[in-house]
C-alpha cells in the first residue's frame, strides 16, 4: 500500500527568524520588545482562519505552495535607505518571503496615540497585509500595480469575512492601504510630542521591489 505525499502547508514553512548580528544595534528593551511582536504576529498569521484563507488565495491565483518555500517572519526591523520601514519582502527565485515589523519609535507614539489594542490590530494586519502582497509576487513578480491591486481586493475579502467586523475594521484597512493621518511624519524632533503626528501608511508594502 503506498501513500500519497502530501504538500507541505504554508503554515508548516513559516518561521520566526532574527539576525544576531544585528542585535547589538538595539537596547535590551528594543530586542525585549520586537521579539514579542514578533510572536505576537507569527501566532495570527499561523491562525487556522487566515492560513485557510491563503490557501483559498493560492488556489484562486493558481499560485502553487511549493511555489512558497519558507515564509520568516523577522524579529528586527528593516529601513530602506530613505530611512522608510519595510513591511514584507519577497525573493520570488527563492520563494522566499520575509514579513517586518514596525519599528519601536513608531509603535511608541501610535500607541499614545490609539491605544494599545489599536496597536495590536494594526501590527496584526500590516503583517497580514504583507504576507498577502509579497505571496501575490510570486506569481506577478514586478507588476507591483497588479500586487497592489489585488492585494488591497484580498485583504478586504478576509477582512469581511472575521466575525468581529466593524468600523474599527475599517478604520485599520484604512490606514494600511490609504489614508495619512495627521499629515506629517514624526521627525525627531516631534517624537517628544505624539499629538504632532504620524504618517501611518508609511509601511510602503512596495518596498519589496528595490532588493530586485
Ligand atoms: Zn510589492
Amino acid at each position: 500500500m503506498f501513500t500519497l505525499e502530501e504538500t507541505p502547508s504554508l503554515s508548516s514553512k513559516m518561521r520566526i527568524s532574527c539576525d544576531r548580528n544585528k542585535l547589538s544595534n538595539f537596547s535590551q528593551k528594543q530586542v525585549r520588545f520586537y521579539l514579542k511582536y514578533s510572536s505576537f504576529v507569527f501566532r495570527a498569521l499561523k491562525k487556522p482562519s487566515f492560513q485557510k484563507f491563503l490557501r483559498w488565495m493560492l488556489k484562486k491565483e493558481t499560485i502553487e505552495e511549493q511555489a512558497v518555500r519558507a515564509v520568516h517572519v523577522r524579529v528586527l526591523p528593516l529601513r530602506r535607505g530613505n530611512g522608510k520601514g519595510i513591511a514584507g519582502h519577497c525573493d520570488t527565485a527563492r520563494g522566499r518571503i520575509r514579513i517586518y515589523p514596525k519599528t519601536t519609535k513608531f509603535c511608541r507614539t501610535f500607541k499614545q496615540k490609539f491605544g494599545r489594542n489599536t496597536l495590536l490590530d494594526y501590527a496584526v494586519n500590516r503583517a497580514r497585509a504583507a504576507l498577502i502582497h509579497e505571496l501575490l509576487h510570486l506569481k506577478y513578480k514586478g507588476d507591483e500595480k497588479t500586487v497592489r491591486e489585488l492585494a488591497k481586493d484580498y485583504f478586504c475579502i478576509f477582512t469581511r469575512k472575521q466575525p468581529a467586523q466593524s468600523a474599527h475594521s475599517l478604520f485599520i484597512y484604512k490606514m494600511i492601504f490609504t489614508v495619512k493621518i495627521g499629515g506629517k511624519k514624526a521627525s525627531s524632533s516631534a517624537s517628544n510630542k505624539p499629538s504632532a503626528g504620524i504618517k501611518l501608511n508609511e509601511t510602503c508594502l512596495r518596498a519589496s521591489g528595490i532588493f530586485k
